[in-house]
C-alpha cells in the first residue's frame, strides 16, 4: 500500500514527516540527520515505533523545506538517515527529496525499509521520470528512488529473530550497498544506540536498539 501523493496550497509536494533529528551518531556512520517518516502499514509484531504508524499525527512540510533543514547542516554532517514509519510508503516524496539531495549535495544517503528486496524491486514509480531527450530515465531494476540512496537495509521487523546490531533490528533484514560509498565495516562501526537531549531539552532515544 502506497500512501497517495499529498500537495500543498501552491502546489508542491508535501511528507508526513514524524521527526527530524539534526545530529545522530547510530543511525549510519559518521554524523548524520535521521527523517523519520509518519505513516506505515507494515504491522510487524513488536514494532518498536508504533506511533509512526497511523497515517495523523506526523508533520507535513514540503520538500523544499525539509531539503532546506538538510542543506543548512551539510557541513556538520556526512549524511542523512531514512526511516519510519515506511519511507517507501511515501515514495514519490521520497524521490523528490534524495533526487535533491544526491544531486545538489555531497551527503551519503541511508534507507530503512520494512519492503524486502524482493518486493522493492517489483515497485513501480507513478510518474516515470523523464530525460531532456524524452526518454524514460532508467536506473535498472527497481524504482528511481534506488538510485539516490547509498545503503538500503530491508525486511520486516521479525521479533522471533531480533538482532540489533549492524544496522538490523532482526537477523532477517538484509543490507545492500547500492554504491561504493560504504562497506560492512562502516556500518559495523556504527554504535547501537545514543540519547539525544534535543535544543528544546527533550531526550529522544535512538538506534537500532533504542534500550527497548
Ligand atoms: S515496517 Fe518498520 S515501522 Fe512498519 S511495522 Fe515494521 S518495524 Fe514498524
Amino acid at each position: 500500500m502506497q500512501m497517495s501523493r499529498r500537495w500543498g496550497s501552491e502546489g508542491v509536494m508535501l511528507l508526513n514527516l514524524h521527526a527530524f533529528v539534526p545530529l545522530s551518531v547510530a543511525n549510519g556512520p559518521g554524523k548524520r540527520a535521521v527523517i523519520w517518516t509518519q505513516f506505515c502499514s507494515l504491522g510487524c509484531p513488536g514494532c518498536f515505533n508504533p506511533e509512526t504508524h497511523s497515517a495523523t499525527g506526523g508533520e507535513w512540510i514540503s520538500i523544499a523545506e525539509l531539503f532546506q533543514r538538510i542543506v543548512v547542516l551539510k557541513d556538520q554532517i556526512e549524511g542523512i538517515t531514512v526511516s519510519g514509519g515506511e519511507p517507501l510508503q511515501q515514495r514519490p516524496a521520497i524521490t523528490e527529496l534524495l533526487r535533491r539531495v544526491k544531486t545538489e549535495t555531497f551527503l551519503s544517503v541511508i534507507l530503512f525499509t520494512g519492503f524486502t528486496w524482493e518486493e522493492i524491486k517489483k515497485m513501480k514509480d507513478q510518474k516515470p521520470e523523464k530525460t531532456g531527450s524524452g526518454e524514460q530515465k532508467r536506473i535498472g531494476e527497481g524504482p528511481e528512488v534506488l538510485s539516490y540512496i547509498d545503503v538500503l537495509i530491508t525486511g520486516r521487523y521479525e521479533a522471533s529473530q531480533r538482532l540489533a546490531r549492524d544496522l538490523r533490528g532482526s537477523a532477517n533484514k538484509t543490507i545492500h550497498f547500492l554504491t561504493n560509498r560504504y562497506t560492512m565495516a562502516d556500518i559495523q562501526s556504527v554504535p547501537h544506540a545514543e540519547i539525544i537531549i534535543t535544543p528544546e531539552g527533550n531526550m529522544v532515544m535512538s538506534g537500532i536498539d533504542p534500550l527497548f
